[in-house]
C-alpha cells in the first residue's frame, strides 16, 4: 500500500512533554497551504498514478486549521494520483477544536477517520501534561465524533505527575465505556528540552516511576482486552477491522511520502530504499517548499535488516526466524541463547518458525530487537 503523510506544523501553545516540530503562531497558516501545495507539484513525479490507500494529516494540530484548506489539498492530490476506494483518511484533531461545524465540514472534505488526542478524563491530569481542553472536552467530542464518524481513535497517556493506578484505571475505563474503535496508550516519556524536562530536572516535579508506569501500561492491557480490543502494536489496540492502516503499513515498511517541515519519507525503487526528511524549519519550508528535504539516505543492507527485526517485532505479525538468522552471522550461538533467555521470561513466543513478542514482551520491544539485531 501506499500512503501520504502531511505535517500541518501548528499549535495554540506546546504541552509540557512535548518535542514535535511546530510553531504556535497561527499568522502563517495560509501561506503554509500555499508552500504544501508548491511542494506537492514539485513531488508528484513521486506518486503521480499511483493509487493511495491511506492519507495522515498529523502534527502539530491538524483540527485548528480551515477545512477548506485541508480539502483544496486533497483536491490537488486526487488531480495527480487515484484515491483508493476503501482509502482511510485521518486526520488528527484535539478536543478543544471540535464542534458539531468541524465535524461536518470534516466528513464533507473526506476524512473517514478522526484520532483525538483526548490524553485523559480528568481535569487534574490534564493540567499536569500541560493540555488545552478540559475533561469536559474529552467526553463531548468523543461522543460526538462517534455520533459522526464510523472511525474513532483516541490517545490516552500514562506516567502524568502525580497519576496513580485508581486514576489511570479511570481514564482506561472511561475511553471503554465511550467504545472508540482504536485506542493508543502512550507512556509519558521524558524528551529533552521540553518543559517537562526542565522541570524534571529543577526537581519542581516528580514523575510516577518505572514500576507503576510498567504497571499502567499492563493495567492498559488487560482492560482494553477484556473489552474486546485487540492489541495489535506495542502502542495500539483496536476493534476487529479497525487498525490504521497507515501506521500499519509504515511498520510493515510500506511506502509513504511525507509533506510539511519536518515530515518523513520512506520510498521504494526497485531494489532502492531510501528516507528521507524535510527541513525542520517553517520559514526555510516557506521559503523553498520544493526543496524542502534536507536529509537522504539509501539504506544499506544492514539497516533494512535492523529495521525490519525493529519494525516486525512491535507489531503481532512478528518475524520469521529465518530471517533473523539470515541477518546475523552463520552458526551464531548466542542468538538461540537469547531466544530461549527471553522465552523462559515469556516475552517471546515461536510458532512455525514466526517470532512474535508476547504482551509481556511488547513492554521491552526495543530491548528485545537490540539484543536479537546486536547480540
Ligand atoms: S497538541 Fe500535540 S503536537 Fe501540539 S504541543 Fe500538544 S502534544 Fe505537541
Amino acid at each position: 500500500m501506499f500512503s501520504l503523510y502531511v505535517h500541518i506544523p501548528f499549535c495554540r501553545e506546546r504541552c509540557l512533554y512535548c518535542d514535535f516540530f511546530l510553531v504556535s503562531r497561527l499568522d502563517h497558516v495560509e501561506r503554509f497551504f500555499d508552500a504544501l501545495a508548491g511542494e506537492t507539484r514539485a513531488k508528484a513525479p513521486l506518486f503521480a498514478g499511483k493509487e493511495i490507500g491511506a492519507i495522515h494529516f498529523g502534527g502539530g494540530t491538524p483540527s485548528l486549521v480551515p477545512v477548506s484548506l485541508i480539502s483544496n489539498w486533497l483536491s490537488q492530490v486526487a488531480g495527480t494520483a487515484s484515491l483508493a476506494e476503501e482509502i482511510e483518511i485521518t486526520l488528527e484533531a484535539n478536543p478543544e477544536d471540535l464542534s458539531q461545524v468541524k465535524f461536518d465540514e470534516l466528513r464533507q472534505a473526506g476524512v473517514n477517520r478522526l484520532s483525538i488526542g483526548v490524553q485523559s478524563f480528568t481535569g487534574r491530569k490534564l493540567r499536569a501534561l500541560g493540555r488545552a481542553h478540559s475533561e469536559v472536552d474529552s467526553f463531548r467530542t468523543v461522543t460526538m465524533a462517534m455520533e459522526r464518524f464510523g472511525s474513532v481513535a483516541i490517545d490516552l497517556m500514562c506516567g502524568a505527575e502525580g497519576e496513580t493506578l485508581e486514576e489511570w484505571e479511570g481514564d482506561l475505563a472511561h475511553a471503554i465505556g465511550l467504545r472508540p474503535q482504536h485506542v493508543s496508550v502512550y507512556m509519558l516519556t521524558l524528551e529533552e528540552r521540553t518543559r517537562l524536562w526542565r522541570e524534571v530536572r529543577r526537581g519542581v516535579v516528580d514523575l510516577p516511576g518505572e514500576e507503576i508506569q510498567a504497571a499502567m501500561y499492563r493495567q492498559a492491557q488487560a482492560m482494553l482486552t477484556v473489552a474486546g480490543y485487540r492489541q495489535y502494536e506495542v502502542s495500539n489496540y483496536a476493534l476487529d477491522g479497525y487498525h490504521s492502516r497507515y501506521n500499519l503499513s509504515s511498520w510493515k515498511r510500506e511506502p509513504y511520502l511525507g509533506f510539511g517541515p519536518s515530515a518523513h519519507s520512506f520510498m521504494v525503487s526497485g531494489d532502492e530504499e531510501v528516507r528521507f526528511s524535510n527541513v525542520c524549519s517553517l520559514t526555510r519550508y516557506l521559503a523553498d517548499p520544493a526543496g524542502s528535504v534536507d536529509f537522504r539516505e539509501v539504506l544499506s543492507p544492514e539497516q533494512r535488516f535492523d529495521e525490519e527485526v525493529f519494525l516486525s517485532l512491535r507489531i503481532n505479525r512478528g518475524l520469521p526466524l529465518s530471517f533473523l538468522r539470515s541477518g546475523r552471522e552463520a552458526g551464531d550461538g548466542n542468538l538461540d541463547e537469547a531466544l530461549s533467555g527471553f522465552a523462559e521470561k515469556g516475552w517471546v513466543r515461536i510458532e512455525d518458525d514466526i517470532l512474535t513478542l508476547t504482551g509481556e514482551g511488547f513492554l521491552f520491544a526495543d530491548l528485545i530487537a537490540a539484543d536479537l539485531i546486536h547480540g
